[in-house]
């Protein structure tokens, strides 16, 4: 786990294990030979990803950003996805010596089931409930439609389970569009990736955050051409990926990679060169 300061924010990363996915699926049309020395595919063509999740703590409370595969995946889907797990979301923020209730806010980049899994969790029998029970739950509004009534192709994508029981138990907030939802801490509606996909921008002073979320899922992605088999509007996701990590660059705002299985943090350098914060992220948080 790593964790750093960010003007009056304290930001850890959270991981809720890692898994694989179809290395095909994950970069669309980019041709293997191009990726696969940088992801190198199992012999089931599949590539590790990590499942991090960001708690940001400060001055709006203790807000989560994602909630990562979750816990109700059957011993096939383990096998499916490659789950591997020493620690999950809940095990990690006990690490800290958190408990869900202590969550203020929970925010979904968007609704694939790999990216909103602990929201939710069961009640010791059939029924779901929200696994934080005291914070609000913020997704775009165009996500949720998206999700409650998903297109023939993103079907399997999304699982009700995770989500349902938020709109049920009066937890979840629409947000349309870009929106300050707590004192720093903004979504920005990016689409591309689905109708409704956000990005979430903490700001303390100077000092900026970017959580990425699946518009640059891992290093990897930060190409603007390479992006995922499953992005639904790929060329919309381009536009926007190109203007978000050009500003980014420009004012040297952290970011947070969500699928990236080695260190989720890091900044671009003036050249535009990738510069990954180790696990001694503390220091060069400091350095920064
Ligand atoms: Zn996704």
């Amino acid at each position: 786990m790593s964790a750093l300061k960010l003007g009056s924010f304290r930001l850890s990363a959270l991981s809720d294990g890692c898994f694989r996915l179809d290395g095909g699926s994950m970069f669309g049309v980019v041709p293997r030979v191009l990726w696969e020395g940088l992801k190198p595919p199992d012999e089931r063509n599949r590539i590790h990803l990590g499942l991090n999740c960001l708690l940001a703590e400060g001055e709006g409370g203790r807000i989560l950003v994602e909630a990562g595969l979750g816990g109700k995946l059957t011993p096939k889907q383990e096998d499916l996805y490659g789950l591997e797990r020493t620690d999950h979301l809940l095990s990690a923020l006990e690490g800290l010596r958190l408990k869900p209730e202590d969550i203020d806010m929970v925010i979904l980049s968007h609704l694939h089931l790999d990216h909103c899994g602990w929201s939710t969790r069961a009640d010791g029998g059939d029924r779901f409930i929200p696994t934080f029970p005291k914070a609000r739950y913020l997704v775009q509004e165009k996500e949720w439609e998206a999700a409650v009534s998903p297109d023939i192709r993103s079907r399997a994508s999304y699982d009700r389970r995770h989500f349902a029981a938020l709109l049920d138990e009066g937890r979840l907030e629409l947000v349309s569009g870009d929106a300050e939802v707590a004192p720093g801490v903004r979504v920005r509606l990016t689409g591309g990736h689905t109708p409704g996909h956000q990005v979430v921008v903490l700001e303390s002073g100077e000092e900026r955050c970017l959580f990425l979320g699946d518009l640059v899922p891992t290093f990897a992605h930060l190409r603007v051409t390479w992006h995922m088999g499953w992005d639904l509007f790929p060329l919309e996701l381009m536009r926007v990926k190109e203007e978000v990590l050009k500003e980014a660059q420009e004012r040297g705002d952290l970011l947070f990679f969500t699928h990236e299985d080695s260190t989720p943090f890091a900044r671009l350098d003036e050249k535009g060169e990738l510069c990954p914060l180790g696990p001694d992220a503390d220091s060069a948080a400091a350095l920064g």
